[in-house]
């Protein structure tokens, strides 16, 4: 199973996309998370990356599709994948297409959560209040706004790029947590292998 998940900030691509993981046996592949451990461990990307993520601006295609194209090698991955966040420009989706042509892999969806926007910044601050950790230094309503903008400029134009593919699923991502994965879980029945 091969899977894509878009969707705005706070849309709950990262909740599903973990539930998803494990319900399935495939790795989750977090290009999020992937940059957040990299910052903490102080990497040469991390240290490129921190400040463009705490704007929350979009760190630079080439390092995105490299951290991609290693992890998406190792073993977990083999028996499929779920991708949140990536790929976030219609570059990153190019080099996605041709990084699987060169493993000869194909995607079965892209699952799109559709979410009303007024309600993202509301979901974002309860995330940020009930995260017993320190907050994401990007969750805040400067951060998120900018995320929100990146998202329409950058990444919506996804949709019509997967649609043009035939490979756009649809689920409305307002619905409580589990409605949202069985909806998933339907579009996967459906369409992976
Ligand atoms: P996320 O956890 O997916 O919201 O990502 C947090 C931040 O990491 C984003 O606001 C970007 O700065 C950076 N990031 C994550 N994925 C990507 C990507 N595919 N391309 C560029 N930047 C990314």
């Amino acid at each position: 199973m091969r899977i894509i998940l878009l969707g705005p900030p706070g849309a709950g691509k990262g909740t599903q996309a973990e539930t998803l993981a494990e319900r399935h046996g495939i790795c989750k592949l977090s290009t999020g998370d992937m940059l957040r451990a990299a910052v903490a461990a102080e990497t040469p990307i991390g240290l490129k990356a921190k400040s463009i993520m705490d704007r929350g601006d979009l760190v630079p295609d080439e390092v995105v599709v490299q951290i991609v194209s290693e992890r998406l090698d190792e073993p977990d991955c083999a028996r499929g994948f779920i991708l949140d966040g990536f790929p976030r420009t219609v570059a990153q989706a190019e080099a996605l297409e041709r990084l699987l042509g060169e493993k000869n892999i194909a995607l079965d969806a892209v699952i799109e959560l559709k979410v009303d926007e007024s309600a993202l910044l509301a979901r974002v601050e309860k995330r940020a209040s009930e995260s017993g950790e320190a907050v994401r230094s990007d969750d805040n309503a400067e951060a998120l706004k900018n995320r929100l903008a990146v998202y329409r400029e950058q990444t919506a134009p996804l949709v019509a790029f997967y649609e043009a593919r035939g490979l756009l699923r649809t689920v409305d991502g307002m619905q409580s947590i589990p409605e949202v994965g069985a909806a998933i879980d339907e579009v996967v029945s459906q369409n992976a292998a």
